[in-house]
């Protein structure tokens, strides 16, 4: 088998939705795998639809990613240019071919004349009003037209596309690498335009041509684009080149988190989540869309969570990096069904790929952080102190600042919940206990916090348990929260014992303003 090439071919026609994400790594999987390239081509031949700053956000999200193609625009390769808006000529030496073969025409119709011939289908009853094998025949073309009309037409600068001529009452049969074996008929498809009338080629056109001059061996796309493979493989045959045919890997939709049709912009915003992977400013109106990594998810969360979207590797594993990715990918194992966008999922992911962070350099972000957000300043001990104690229990790096804010402030407010069923005499008196022992130290780790706490309410006689809630309470105003006595141990016996005192004293009038 000859080598494995594949490629990626976004159009830059606004953000990258994070389903073309997916794409690009099924692709980069599906190559690392078989030891193959992995290609990023860009296809901007819709200059109508162009937008600035796209390719280089395309190419920013791969680099973040960290799946970086071997050939493209600015890196270069043997099969270059990869930007379909500098290949112009050779979609044209090939659409002469076609055009000179009898495969494909020049069409003068001007869009009036195309509606109004579809209004005459229409008001005659007829179903099918595409540009085909039958309409055609009605129609200003280079197949009604004679050649000295056609080249007079040419001449004088008549605009025109140029449209493949379907070929009639024919079954086309592929092999899709997901789905099985797809049969269409070629009635039902009409007759593509395949060069505009601004001299650019269509996405059909440039798409076959390139995945072929590229020695594309793999087409790894979403499943909105299987409507268009028929005619890309009719493209093949025209051009003669069937046995360089790639391989065709349609991957499943993405749905919305409730599976209720597909992933959109609406439903993501809907849903609270982005749908874009880095930060996207429309051009136009200015808008910022927040991304995936700019919301603090890392770019191995985001990996893992989209390779399996729609992949199963089989089995309970669901924790993969890049490296154990490519080993176990394959393409059979991709599902035909739709696959559903779980936010919470991706959530879940996040958190344990923070959990494997660099903790120094996550309290750089936690630092920095509490400076910019709350003009605290935080050293670099007490930094990663804060992050080993919350790191269980957040999903963002962003989260760690505001989370340890009582770290920094006693509490304005105290759970009330927790006041009126625990609050009494002997809660009140072994508090009092335990903060007196803790004001005479000068400092004191979590366990030998934790077992101070166990001898003195030994010592009284009381239930640590009728205490435990009222301790945390008094010291974070919270009822639960991460390790109390690693707290206890982060601020010290003496801020302890301070705002132990404090509470008790609010503790007792919040107990009475609640009876
Ligand atoms: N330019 C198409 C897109 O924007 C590529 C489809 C394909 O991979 O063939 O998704």
């Amino acid at each position: 088998m000859s080598q494995v090439r594949v490629r990626f071919a976004p159009s830059p026609t606004g953000g990258l939705h994070i389903g073309g994400v997916r794409t690009a790594i099924f692709n980069y999987l599906y190559a690392k795998k078989m030891g193959g390239t992995f290609i990023l081509r860009i296809e901007d031949t819709d200059q109508s639809r162009f937008v600035a700053g796209a390719e280089s956000y395309i190419k920013e999200t791969l680099s973040w990613c960290g799946i970086n193609p071997e050939e493209g625009p600015d890196i270069g390769g043997d099969y270059g240019p990869y930007r379909q808006s500098e290949r112009k000529n050779i979609y044209q030496t090939y659409t002469q071919q076609l055009i000179d073969e009898g495969k494909a025409y020049y069409a003068f119709d001007t869009p009036y004349e195309i509606d109004k011939m579809r209004e005459k289908l229409k008001s005659a009853g007829v179903l099918n009003l595409n540009y085909n094998s039958a309409s055609r025949k009605t129609m200003t073309n280079s197949l009604t037209l004679s050649k000295n009309e056609v080249k007079e037409k040419l001449e004088a600068g008549t605009p025109y596309v140029v449209r493949f001529k379907m070929p009639d009452k024919r079954e086309i049969r592929f092999y899709d690498l997901v789905r099985g074996w797809i049969l269409v008929h070629s009635s039902t498809l009409d007759d593509k335009v395949i060069l505009k009338s601004d001299g650019l080629a269509t996405y059909h056109l440039a798409n076959v041509i390139d995945d072929y001059l590229m020695k594309i061996t793999h087409v790894i796309r979403g499943e909105e684009w299987l409507p268009s493979a028929p005619l890309h493989i009719l493209l093949y045959e025209a051009f003669n080149w069937e046995s360089d045919m790639p391989d065709y890997a349609h991957l499943p939709l993405i749905m919305k988190p409730d599976g209720n049709g597909k992933l959109s912009k609406r439903a993501a915003d809907k849903g609270g989540f982005p749908i874009f992977p880095l930060n996207w400013t429309d051009p136009v109106s200015g808008e910022i869309f927040q991304g995936f990594r700019e919301m603090g998810f890392s770019s191995k969360a985001i990996i893992n969570f989209l390779s399996l979207l729609g992949w199963n590797p089989g089995g309970d594993q669901e924790i993969f990096d890049l490296k154990s990715l490519i080993k176990k990918f394959s393409i059979e194992r991709i599902g035909k069904s739709g696959t559903k966008f779980d936010f919470e999922k991706a959530k879940w992911f996040n958190q344990h790929y923070l959990k494997t962070m660099n903790f120094e350099n996550l309290a750089l972000g936690v630092i920095k952080d509490l400076y910019d957000d709350y003009s605290i300043d935080c050293s670099p001990q007490l930094g990663k102190q804060i992050v080993e104690l919350f790191v269980q229990r957040v999903t963002f790096p962003g989260e760690f600042a505001n989370a340890s804010q009582f770290i920094f402030h006693q509490p304005k407010l105290y759970d009330q919940k927790i006041i009126h069923k625990k609050w009494n005499e002997k809660s009140k008196n072994a508090l009092k206990v335990y903060a007196n022992k803790l004001a005479v130290l000068s400092e004191i780790n979590g366990d030998e916090a934790r077992e101070l706490f166990q001898r003195t309410m030994a010592s009284i006689q009381i239930n640590p348990g009728k205490v435990l809630q009222l301790l945390r309470v008094s010291i974070m105003g919270e009822a639960s929260g991460p390790d109390l006595m690693k707290i206890i141990e982060i601020l010290g016996p003496f801020e302890i014992s301070k705002r132990i005192r404090n509470a008790t004293e609010q503790f007792d009038h919040i107990k009475k303003s609640l009876l």
